[in-house]
């Protein structure tokens, strides 16, 4: 059993006008096809090579023959309608799909097809693997040691395809068998992601953003923000249920099997047995067929040239300046926004109670996302030397600008109380209240003031109601205390 969800997202980019890439992801089969051959061809053979492969690849038992069948059923449609149509001439396309498979030999697997230079890679344990070849001239130069890659980077043809599909009546066609865990993550792509992107900064997507569509997003952002030079389309594919497990698995035996041809099944086939993959290509060694991935079926070492009416897809090299830039944007962007909310958080106090005492904090009451409120200052006023009245407000939470208006605030409170208190009497009381400064606090604004002032007081804050004059009665707040 192989349990995965998926993402995916594409793009136009920012040079071209339409989008030749292709995509489709469904929990049977999931593909990514480039299409190529001039603006009015490019994606209708890249839209006819996945709607062939997956209506081919659905009549069949999910298994590797089926998906051969698949895409050489999709490179005939491809190809027939290059022949039957005038501006279709030349059209081609890659693709490069993955499925679950089941085999009575080999049991439930994964399988990855492709040809042409859309990619799959394997993202697991913090690092990215290219599973894929790429199908072009440069590209098999190395792989036959005639180039290093760092010659390959700057080869004339290294965007010159040797193979596509629909561009001739067959096609060979690489597929890979992959022992899948959970954790594991696969990503599909078009070059217009490869070409633009960086594996590093690819690998650093797929390990930070754990969903599946937004990790796609993340991807497509890159590459426009590389330039956005070429359509491009980035299908992530999460393993929940694997059919492996990491520990077990080798992972470096990923590599094509030389001479491991065999006659694909008829394009058209539809109806006729499938072929179990054994009979397709038999495995060199069938016990390492699940520890390591294996080609079922390879692809002739010789190269094809592409018809001169298939353009090379060409785009320039990678950035490394502009992927570091946007990455270095984006963590200021991220630190200003923390600062913003630690800076909002902490520019309210509010007025209110714990227990008996009345209290002040700085922050919002219940806090600020991860900015909790901080006690500040802790009146010697109690409640009971307030209105009742007051203390469903209180319980609340009483906003206030400043320390200093939050204080008036509480010494309005007791002019209040007094004043309710003796009725038709001129109230003395402190200008100030009594505090109790917090271990946290480091400023003494305010604090401590004496009791025996006898300024008089007109309250700006509410509670508005009270306005008292300076007599020489006693004060009815208490000493300080502490
Ligand atoms: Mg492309």
């Amino acid at each position: 059993m192989i349990i995965f969800r998926t993402g995916s997202a594409s793009h136009v980019g920012r040079v071209r006008s339409v989008n030749q890439d292709f995509h489709y992801e469904s929990m049977e089969l999931c593909i990514v096809a480039d299409g190529m051959g001039g603006a009015a061809a490019g994606d209708v053979a890249s839209r006819l090579a996945v709607e062939t492969l997956a209506a081919t690849f659905a009549q069949r038992s999910a298994t590797a023959g089926a998906m051969h069948a698949g895409i050489d059923a999709a490179n005939a449609v491809v190809y027939e309608a290059s022949l039957n149509t005038l501006e279709y001439a030349g059209m081609g396309t890659t693709i490069t799909a993955f499925a679950p498979v089941g085999d009575p030999d080999l049991g439930d697997h994964v399988v990855i097809a492709n040809v042409g230079d859309s990619r799959c890679y394997l993202y697991t344990n913090g690092e990215l693997r290219l599973i894929t070849n790429d199908h072009s001239v440069a590209a098999e130069m190395v792989r036959n040691g005639e180039l290093t890659p760092a010659q390959a980077a700057v080869h004339p043809q290294r965007h010159m395809l040797t193979r596509a599909l629909g561009v001739e009546a067959e096609v060979a066609v690489d597929i890979f068998e992959l022992p899948l865990a959970a954790g594991d993550r696969l990503l599909l792509c078009s070059d217009g992601l490869s070409n633009e992107v960086e594996s590093v900064a690819i690998a650093s997507v797929l390990g930070d953003l754990t969903d599946p569509v937004a990790a796609a997003g993340a991807l497509i952002e890159l590459a426009l923000l590389a330039g956005g030079h070429d359509n491009v389309t980035a299908l992530v594919i999460d393993v929940l249920v694997g059919d492996a497990t990491a520990s077990t698995r080798n992972l470096d035996a990923i590599a094509p099997l030389a001479g491991a041809l065999s006659t694909p099944p008829a394009a058209n086939d539809l109806t006729g047995s499938v072929p179990a993959i054994t009979e397709l290509a038999p495995l060199t060694d069938a016990t390492t067929t699940v520890a390591a991935a294996s080609v079922i079926v390879s692809a002739p070492s010789s190269t094809r040239s592409i018809p001169d009416g298939a353009p090379a897809i060409k785009h320039p090299r990678l950035i490394t300046v502009r992927t570091v830039l946007f990455v270095a944007a984006a963590f200021a962007i991220i630190y200003t926004g923390f600062r913003f909310v630690e800076w909002f958080a902490s520019s309210q106090y509010y007025v209110t109670t714990s227990g008996s005492a009345i209290v002040i904090y700085q922050g919002q009451p219940g806090g600020t996302l991860w900015v909790q409120p901080k006690l500040v200052r802790t009146s010697a006023t109690t409640t009971a030397e307030i209105l009742p009245s007051r203390l469903a407000d209180l319980a609340v939470g009483v906003p206030e600008p400043s320390i200093a208006a939050a204080t008036t605030y509480i010494s309005n409170l007791v002019l209040e109380y007094s004043a309710a208190k003796n009725p038709g009497t001129v109230v003395t009381t402190t200008t100030a209240p009594v505090w109790t400064p917090q271990p946290t606090t480091t400023s003494a604004t305010s604090t401590s003031q004496a009791t025996t002032s006898t300024t008089s007081t007109t309250s700006t804050t509410s509670p508005s109601t009270t306005t008292l004059s300076t007599t020489t009665t006693a004060p009815t707040t208490t000493t300080a205390a502490g």
